[in-house]
Protein backbone atom coordinates (compact mmCIF):
# COMPACT_ATOMS: atom_id res chain seq x y z
CA UNK A 1 0.00 0.00 0.00
CA UNK A 2 1.15 3.92 -0.52
CA UNK A 3 2.49 5.61 2.62
CA UNK A 4 2.77 9.09 2.67
CA UNK A 5 4.90 10.60 4.96
CA UNK A 6 4.75 13.78 7.05
CA UNK A 7 6.99 15.65 8.25
CA UNK A 8 6.17 16.61 11.99
CA UNK A 9 7.19 20.32 12.41
CA UNK A 10 8.75 20.55 15.22
CA UNK A 11 9.49 24.27 16.81
CA UNK A 12 13.12 25.05 18.00
CA UNK A 13 14.33 28.62 19.38
CA UNK A 14 17.71 29.18 19.27
CA UNK A 15 18.53 30.47 22.98
CA UNK A 16 21.28 32.95 23.30
CA UNK A 17 23.47 34.21 26.52
CA UNK A 18 22.68 36.92 28.36
CA UNK A 19 26.61 38.18 28.05
CA UNK A 20 28.21 39.67 25.04
CA UNK A 21 30.45 37.74 22.69
CA UNK A 22 33.53 40.06 20.72
CA UNK A 23 36.28 39.55 18.77
CA UNK A 24 38.31 43.01 17.57
CA UNK A 25 35.64 44.84 15.15
CA UNK A 26 32.18 43.41 16.93
CA UNK A 27 30.15 41.92 19.73
CA UNK A 28 27.24 39.62 19.55
CA UNK A 29 25.32 37.21 21.92
CA UNK A 30 26.37 33.70 20.99
CA UNK A 31 23.47 30.55 20.58
CA UNK A 32 23.51 28.20 23.94
CA UNK A 33 21.50 25.75 21.54
CA UNK A 34 23.46 23.07 19.26
CA UNK A 35 23.62 26.08 16.72
CA UNK A 36 26.42 27.35 17.68
CA UNK A 37 27.10 29.58 15.09
CA UNK A 38 23.72 31.15 15.64
CA UNK A 39 24.00 34.97 16.43
CA UNK A 40 21.75 37.95 18.41
CA UNK A 41 22.04 41.11 17.95
CA UNK A 42 25.66 41.47 15.66
CA UNK A 43 27.14 45.01 15.25
CA UNK A 44 29.78 46.61 15.36
CA UNK A 45 31.58 48.25 18.67
CA UNK A 46 30.88 51.58 19.55
CA UNK A 47 33.41 53.67 20.34
CA UNK A 48 32.76 57.58 21.99
CA UNK A 49 35.10 60.56 21.49
CA UNK A 50 37.00 61.15 24.69
CA UNK A 51 39.03 59.18 27.54
CA UNK A 52 38.29 55.51 27.85
CA UNK A 53 35.27 55.89 26.06
CA UNK A 54 37.93 56.30 23.23
CA UNK A 55 38.66 52.20 23.23
CA UNK A 56 36.11 50.46 24.94
CA UNK A 57 32.86 49.95 23.60
CA UNK A 58 29.93 51.47 25.58
CA UNK A 59 27.93 48.39 24.82
CA UNK A 60 29.83 45.38 25.47
CA UNK A 61 32.91 47.46 27.33
CA UNK A 62 35.59 45.51 25.01
CA UNK A 63 38.55 47.48 24.94
CA UNK A 64 40.65 47.38 21.97
CA UNK A 65 44.03 47.44 22.56
CA UNK A 66 44.91 49.10 19.52
CA UNK A 67 42.32 51.93 20.10
CA UNK A 68 43.89 52.33 23.53
CA UNK A 69 47.88 52.43 22.29
CA UNK A 70 46.04 55.11 20.00
CA UNK A 71 44.41 57.67 22.64
CA UNK A 72 47.61 57.39 25.31
CA UNK A 73 49.99 58.17 22.09
CA UNK A 74 48.11 61.17 21.18
CA UNK A 75 47.28 62.45 25.33
CA UNK A 76 50.89 62.54 25.83
CA UNK A 77 51.07 64.50 22.50
CA UNK A 78 48.81 66.73 23.44
CA UNK A 79 50.48 67.17 26.89
CA UNK A 80 53.78 67.64 25.27
CA UNK A 81 52.82 70.56 22.87
CA UNK A 82 50.70 72.44 25.26
CA UNK A 83 52.08 75.92 26.41
CA UNK A 84 53.62 76.68 30.00
CA UNK A 85 50.80 77.53 32.08
CA UNK A 86 50.71 81.31 32.75
CA UNK A 87 50.70 82.98 35.63
CA UNK A 88 51.99 85.05 38.06
CA UNK A 89 55.22 84.06 40.21
CA UNK A 90 57.22 85.09 42.62
CA UNK A 91 60.58 85.07 40.32
CA UNK A 92 58.74 87.36 38.03
CA UNK A 93 57.86 89.73 40.70
CA UNK A 94 61.11 89.95 41.70
CA UNK A 95 62.37 90.66 37.68
CA UNK A 96 59.55 93.89 37.50
CA UNK A 97 60.64 95.02 40.77
CA UNK A 98 64.36 95.09 40.28
CA UNK A 99 64.67 97.68 38.20
CA UNK A 100 61.36 99.70 39.75
CA UNK A 101 61.66 103.04 40.53
CA UNK A 102 59.76 106.11 40.14
CA UNK A 103 61.28 109.69 39.85
CA UNK A 104 59.03 112.15 40.96
CA UNK A 105 59.76 115.86 39.26
CA UNK A 106 58.14 118.13 36.26
CA UNK A 107 57.65 114.79 34.93
CA UNK A 108 57.30 111.45 36.58
CA UNK A 109 60.00 108.98 35.18
CA UNK A 110 58.87 105.14 35.81
CA UNK A 111 61.19 102.77 35.04
CA UNK A 112 60.80 98.58 35.65
CA UNK A 113 63.02 95.14 35.44
CA UNK A 114 62.01 93.13 32.23
CA UNK A 115 59.92 89.92 32.77
CA UNK A 116 60.81 86.98 30.73
CA UNK A 117 58.13 86.53 28.94
CA UNK A 118 55.68 89.68 29.29
CA UNK A 119 54.08 90.88 25.86
CA UNK A 120 53.77 94.56 27.86
CA UNK A 121 53.22 96.52 30.97
CA UNK A 122 50.68 98.43 32.14
CA UNK A 123 51.79 101.61 34.65
CA UNK A 124 49.76 102.38 37.13
CA UNK A 125 49.39 105.74 38.99
CA UNK A 126 47.63 108.62 41.37
CA UNK A 127 48.56 111.22 43.75
CA UNK A 128 49.20 109.34 47.38
CA UNK A 129 46.29 109.85 49.13
CA UNK A 130 42.93 108.23 48.61
CA UNK A 131 42.75 108.59 44.72
CA UNK A 132 42.91 104.97 43.13
CA UNK A 133 45.37 104.08 40.63
CA UNK A 134 44.88 104.04 37.44
CA UNK A 135 46.48 102.98 33.98
CA UNK A 136 48.63 105.87 33.24
CA UNK A 137 49.91 103.98 30.09
CA UNK A 138 49.84 100.80 28.77
CA UNK A 139 53.22 99.60 27.09
CA UNK A 140 52.59 97.02 24.30
CA UNK A 141 56.51 96.21 23.84
CA UNK A 142 58.14 93.66 25.52
CA UNK A 143 61.36 95.35 25.64
CA UNK A 144 60.19 98.41 26.45
CA UNK A 145 60.60 99.30 30.11
CA UNK A 146 60.22 102.90 30.98
CA UNK A 147 57.58 105.74 30.34
CA UNK A 148 57.53 109.40 31.12
CA UNK A 149 54.23 110.78 32.39
CA UNK A 150 53.58 113.83 32.17
CA UNK A 151 49.80 114.46 32.98
CA UNK A 152 47.94 113.29 35.92
CA UNK A 153 43.92 114.03 36.45
CA UNK A 154 44.29 115.78 33.00
CA UNK A 155 46.49 118.45 34.22
CA UNK A 156 50.42 118.74 34.27
CA UNK A 157 51.85 117.37 37.49
CA UNK A 158 51.54 119.00 40.95
CA UNK A 159 54.95 118.65 42.35
CA UNK A 160 54.32 118.98 45.56
CA UNK A 161 52.36 115.77 45.70
CA UNK A 162 53.61 112.14 46.41
CA UNK A 163 53.02 110.09 43.99
CA UNK A 164 52.43 106.19 44.25
CA UNK A 165 52.81 103.92 41.24
CA UNK A 166 53.03 100.13 40.78
CA UNK A 167 53.12 98.00 37.33
CA UNK A 168 51.24 95.26 36.18
CA UNK A 169 53.47 92.86 32.94
CA UNK A 170 50.70 90.81 31.29
CA UNK A 171 51.29 87.80 28.51
CA UNK A 172 48.48 87.87 26.21
CA UNK A 173 46.84 84.50 25.91
CA UNK A 174 44.09 83.86 23.62
CA UNK A 175 43.68 87.47 23.22
CA UNK A 176 43.31 88.34 26.95
CA UNK A 177 45.85 89.99 29.26
CA UNK A 178 47.01 87.33 31.88
CA UNK A 179 49.34 89.23 34.97
CA UNK A 180 52.68 87.42 34.89
CA UNK A 181 53.95 89.74 37.44
CA UNK A 182 52.74 92.87 40.07
CA UNK A 183 55.44 95.68 41.49
CA UNK A 184 55.18 96.74 44.99
CA UNK A 185 53.58 100.01 45.24
CA UNK A 186 56.32 102.78 45.24
CA UNK A 187 55.17 106.30 46.88
CA UNK A 188 57.62 108.92 45.79
CA UNK A 189 57.92 112.04 47.25
CA UNK A 190 56.53 114.87 45.50
CA UNK A 191 60.03 116.87 43.91
CA UNK A 192 58.60 120.18 45.49
CA UNK A 193 57.22 118.41 48.61
CA UNK A 194 59.13 119.94 51.25
CA UNK A 195 57.85 117.61 54.33
CA UNK A 196 59.06 114.30 53.32
CA UNK A 197 61.52 112.99 51.45
CA UNK A 198 62.75 109.46 49.86
CA UNK A 199 64.90 106.68 50.80
CA UNK A 200 68.72 106.70 49.27
CA UNK A 201 69.72 103.44 49.73
CA UNK A 202 69.14 100.07 52.58
CA UNK A 203 71.64 99.28 54.56
CA UNK A 204 71.91 95.65 55.35
CA UNK A 205 73.50 94.43 59.24
CA UNK A 206 73.31 90.67 57.30
CA UNK A 207 73.43 90.14 54.03
CA UNK A 208 73.21 86.85 54.00
CA UNK A 209 71.65 83.66 56.23
CA UNK A 210 72.26 80.28 56.12
CA UNK A 211 69.15 78.37 58.08
CA UNK A 212 68.10 75.09 59.00
CA UNK A 213 64.82 74.06 57.60
CA UNK A 214 62.06 75.38 60.41
CA UNK A 215 64.47 77.95 61.85
CA UNK A 216 63.45 81.95 61.84
CA UNK A 217 66.08 85.12 61.40
CA UNK A 218 65.02 88.82 61.33
CA UNK A 219 65.99 91.06 58.49
CA UNK A 220 68.03 94.09 60.41
CA UNK A 221 67.48 97.27 57.83
CA UNK A 222 68.19 101.04 57.94
CA UNK A 223 67.72 103.57 55.31
CA UNK A 224 69.83 106.00 54.42
CA UNK A 225 67.66 109.18 53.45
CA UNK A 226 67.73 111.37 50.53
CA UNK A 227 67.12 114.39 52.95
CA UNK A 228 68.61 113.61 57.02
CA UNK A 229 66.05 116.59 57.66
CA UNK A 230 63.09 114.76 56.36
CA UNK A 231 61.11 112.11 57.63
CA UNK A 232 60.74 109.62 54.87
CA UNK A 233 56.50 108.92 53.90
CA UNK A 234 55.08 106.99 56.57
CA UNK A 235 51.46 106.13 55.41
CA UNK A 236 52.99 102.99 54.64
CA UNK A 237 55.50 100.70 56.16
CA UNK A 238 58.75 101.75 56.13
CA UNK A 239 60.19 98.74 54.37
CA UNK A 240 58.43 95.81 52.22
CA UNK A 241 59.35 91.88 52.07
CA UNK A 242 59.33 89.41 49.50
CA UNK A 243 60.86 85.89 48.84
CA UNK A 244 62.03 84.54 45.12
CA UNK A 245 60.82 81.08 45.87
CA UNK A 246 58.66 80.05 49.21
CA UNK A 247 59.38 76.94 48.79
CA UNK A 248 62.76 77.57 50.53
CA UNK A 249 61.99 80.74 52.81
CA UNK A 250 59.14 82.89 53.56
CA UNK A 251 59.28 86.35 54.77
CA UNK A 252 56.67 88.69 56.89
CA UNK A 253 55.46 91.58 56.43
CA UNK A 254 58.14 92.57 60.09
CA UNK A 255 60.98 90.96 58.24
CA UNK A 256 60.68 87.47 59.80
CA UNK A 257 62.29 84.65 57.51
CA UNK A 258 61.25 81.65 57.65
CA UNK A 259 62.98 78.50 56.28
CA UNK A 260 61.25 76.25 54.54
CA UNK A 261 62.73 73.52 52.33
CA UNK A 262 66.08 73.26 50.81
CA UNK A 263 67.48 75.00 48.42
CA UNK A 264 68.43 78.92 48.02
CA UNK A 265 66.65 82.15 47.24
CA UNK A 266 66.55 85.59 47.37
CA UNK A 267 64.29 87.69 50.47
CA UNK A 268 64.26 91.44 49.00
CA UNK A 269 63.83 94.47 51.04
CA UNK A 270 61.93 97.60 49.18
CA UNK A 271 62.01 101.10 50.93
CA UNK A 272 58.96 102.92 50.14
CA UNK A 273 60.19 104.48 47.06
CA UNK A 274 60.97 101.26 45.71
CA UNK A 275 64.90 101.63 46.25
CA UNK A 276 66.17 97.51 47.11
CA UNK A 277 68.68 95.67 49.07
CA UNK A 278 68.84 91.48 48.53
CA UNK A 279 69.24 89.43 51.05
CA UNK A 280 70.62 85.62 50.21
CA UNK A 281 69.15 82.53 52.26
CA UNK A 282 70.49 79.12 51.84
CA UNK A 283 68.32 76.58 53.64
CA UNK A 284 69.98 73.20 54.76
ZN1 LIG B 1 19.18 26.56 18.01
ZN1 LIG C 1 30.95 46.04 21.55
ZN1 LIG D 1 51.68 107.22 49.20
Amino acid sequence: ADTTLYAKWVEHRHTFKDEWSSNDTSHWHAATCEHTTEKKDEAAHVYGTAGAERYTCSVCKYVSETRKREAEAADKKNTESKPVKVKRTEANDAALNSKFNVKAGKTVKVTWGKVKDADGYDVYMAYCGKDKEKVVKSVKAADSLSVEISKLKKKGINQKENIKCHVLAYKMVDGKKVTVAKSITIHAAGKKNKSVTDAKSIKLKKTSYVLAKGKKAVVKASIVKKNKKRPIINHISEFRYATSDSKVAVVSKNGKITAKGKGSCSIYVYATNGCAQKIKVVVK
